[in-house]
């Protein structure tokens, strides 16, 4: 498939068309469509097959549809990765192929202090990146909100379970909007994984492999 095939608006794929990129990837050639007509999606995909991209570039299109953020507002997008070392590398692959659009985006995480990620997120994001923990963390001291998630994906989710993260991440995901669309990523597809797809997804998630 080319990128003239998968329903992606043209000034969305003009940065990916920029990078060189030739085609997209598997993932991304069923992802996009999939993602883009609304559906939950579940993709089993190694790091390496553009599975951020597959998910952000649906998501910057899901953005560009909603009423834009006032002061006070959550993010409207938000991605869920295991490790600070993930969230930091797809905050990099966010920032740069939202460049020049009006979606700004921060990433939270442990390990380091919470005040510059507080302010950003005082100041308003579209997309937040974040681990669960220290989400959860400003999530308790009120410093932002879920109420206006609408695209929730949540990357290398096995990854999280493996870490122990599933009480965590059930705690943020309750206190989503139960109509939101949602994505989740995982390299293997467990028991584990699938009840969790189960428990996510709106009816009937589409199985990318
Ligand atoms: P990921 O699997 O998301 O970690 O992406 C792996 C690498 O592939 C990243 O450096 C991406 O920028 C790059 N990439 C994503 N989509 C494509 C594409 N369609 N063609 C070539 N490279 C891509």
């Amino acid at each position: 498939k080319s990128f003239d095939q998968v329903g992606m608006p043209e000034d969305v794929l003009e940065k990916v068309k920029a990078a060189g990129f030739e085609g997209p990837t598997p993932i991304q050639a069923i992802g996009w469509p999939t993602a883009l007509s609304g559906r939950d999606m579940v993709g089993i995909a190694q790091t390496g097959s553009g599975k951020t991209l597959a998910y952000l570039l649906p998501g910057i299109v899901h953005i560009a549809a909603q009423p834009p953020l006032r002061p006070g507002d959550g993010p409207i997008g938000l991605i869920l990765a295991p490790t600070r070392e993930l969230a930091m590398q797809i905050h990099s692959e966010v920032m740069r192929f939202t460049e020049g659009t009006r979606i700004r985006s921060t990433a939270v995480y442990g390990g380091v202090p919470r005040y510059g990620q507080a302010s950003d997120l005082r100041r308003g994001v579209e997309i937040l990146i974040a681990t669960p923990g220290r989400l959860l963390d400003f999530l308790e001291s009120g410093t932002t909100t879920l109420k206006r998630v609408t695209y929730l994906n949540l990357d290398e989710a096995d990854r999280m379970l493996d870490m122990g993260f599933e009480p965590q991440i059930r705690k943020v995901v309750s206190q989503i909007r139960p109509d939101r669309q949602t994505l989740m990523w995982s390299a293997t597809w467990p028991k584990e994984i699938q009840r969790l797809a189960r428990d996510f997804c709106r009816e009937d998630p589409v199985k990318l492999t």
